[in-house]
Order: C-alpha cells, then sequence, then structure tokens
C-alpha cells in the first residue's frame, strides 16, 4: 500500500498538495481512474479516484473513508537533545515515528553540541515516516527549547521521566511506565545532563528511569524509550 499525506483533504474535488501530485505523476505514473489512498496526519483516511493528473496538478475526487478520533490512547513525548551529526537526529525522527511517538520535542541543554534544526526538512521525514508506517497521525514538531522550558511546559498530567545515567538504583523505564498513561520522556546529548539539569528536572516532577546497564548513544536511547513505551500499549 502506498499512502499519500495531505493536510487539507476533504471529500470531493481536491487538488493533491504539490509534491505529492509530482510523485504520484513522476514516480508512481498514476493515471486517470487510479485510485489512491491518502491521509490527512489527524486521524483521518481516505480514498480517491485520480479525475486529472499531469506535471503541474493532480485532481481528485476524495471520499473519506474513517477517522480516528484519538491515535491510540495515550500520548507519547520524547523531549530529545538534537545529535551533532543531524543524520542521527533525523533517524531519531524517523524511527520514532514508525513506532508511534505523538510529540517531539527539541531540547537545548548544558552539553548540546548542536544549537540550530530546520524544522521544514524535519518535518517533511516525519511525513515521510507516517506514510511508510500507515499511519494517519502525523507528530508534533517542535521548536528547539532551552531545556527548563520544555520541561515546565510538559503536559501536566503527565507522567515525566528523564532517562539517566550513572545511579545503579534507578527503576528501568519498563517498570516505572503503565499501559495507557500518557507520558514525557527525556533524553540527553551526547555528553548526558549535567548534575544541574538532573536536579532541575527532579524539582519538576521528572523521576529518573533506566533503559538498562549499557551506555546507549543518544539516539538508540530515544528509540529505546519510545519503543519500550509503545510496546507496553501494543
Ligand atoms: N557521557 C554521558 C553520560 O554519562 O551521561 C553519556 C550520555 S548518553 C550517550 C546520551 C543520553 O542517552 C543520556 O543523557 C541518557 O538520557 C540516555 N541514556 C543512554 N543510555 C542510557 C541508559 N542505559 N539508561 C538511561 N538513559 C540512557
Amino acid at each position: 500500500m502506498q499512502l499519500f499525506y495531505d493536510p487539507d483533504l476533504k471529500s470531493g474535488i481536491h487538488a493533491l498538495r504539490d509534491e505529492e501530485a509530482r510523485h504520484a505523476f513522476q514516480v508512481l505514473r498514476k493515471r486517470v481512474g487510479d485510485v489512491l489512498d491518502l491521509v490527512d496526519g489527524r486521524g483521518g483516511w481516505f480514498s480517491a479516484e485520480v479525475k486529472a493528473i499531469s506535471k503541474r496538478e493532480c485532481l481528485l475526487d476524495v471520499t473519506e473513508l474513517r477517522r480516528e478520533v484519538s491515535r491510540a490512547g495515550h500520548r507519547t513525548t520524547l523531549l530529545v537533545a538534537p545529535t551533532k551529526n543531524i543524520d542521527r537526529f533525523e533517524w531519531i525522527l524517523e524511527k520514532a515515528t514508525e513506532i508511534g511517538v505523538d510529540r517531539i520535542q527539541p531540547i537545548l541543554t548544558h552539553h548540546s553540541e548542536r544549537k540550530r534544526i530546520r524544522l521544514d526538512r524535519l518535518n517533511r521525514i516525519l511525513e515521510s515516516a507516517m506514510k511508510q508506517s500507515l499511519r494517519a497521525w502525523l507528530p508534533e514538531l517542535g521548536e528547539l527549547l532551552p531545556l527548563q522550558q520544555a520541561l515546565e511546559e510538559t503536559h501536566l498530567n503527565d507522567l515525566r521521566l528523564l532517562a539517566y545515567l550513572g545511579e545503579k538504583e534507578t527503576p528501568l523505564l519498563r517498570n516505572n511506565y503503565q499501559r495507557g498513561d500518557n507520558v514525557s520522556i527525556a533524553v540527553g546529548p551526547e555528553g548526558g545532563f549535567s548534575p544541574e539539569e538532573a536536579a532541575l528536572a527532579q524539582s519538576l516532577d521528572y523521576g529518573f528511569v533506566s533503559l538498562g546497564p549499557n551506555r546507549l548513544r543518544t539516539e538508540t536511547a530515544a528509540i529505546a524509550a519510545v519503543h519500550t513505551i509503545e510496546q507496553l500499549n501494543w
């Protein structure tokens, strides 16, 4: 199945957004009469017949099939420091979307080596991962925020967790999370969270959790955390 994405979809005649229209015509060689499967990134699933198609536009007759009211019964937010090598950060976004994250909040920390990100490019990676994994929900991507602001802006009712290395008695994430919990989980940069940042997080009700006995790279820790949470909800 090949999914198309357009945030403005509705039933009736609709011009598919530019990039997707070009892809449909030039790469997938869709022609008049072909039927496409589409999502709007907000839980809507659609089917559409191609009515006209060229290099410049793709006109569809769209039918809404169903709407998922909530994504999965719980909400997972990943707060993560962008890695120095942007490819690794893009990998986090792609894999976290495939597994089922709802929101990604990039954070700027004491040891952060990357201080800028390009949201437009990163959003395209999320869109592509959403389609690839046959999802109808596009994760939200926040602007890069200083750690303190990101921690303070955490949803009020979320379970607040910080993946932390260094204390043997830190409980495992899987033992601190229960199916259905809305959760915000923070993962640090290559240099880790500073002791001051860890103390700040604790003062904002973030509890420390372990992802196992080994020191994982930021991208591995982020995906291990999201996978543990989503798997407990499958
Ligand atoms: N030198 C850093 C330190 O000792 O904190 C290493 C940081 S690690 C490469 C990057 C981030 O991944 C950490 O800040 C933490 O959030 C997370 N992390 C990696 N392995 C982990 C583990 N076994 N348990 C919990 N968090 C982990």
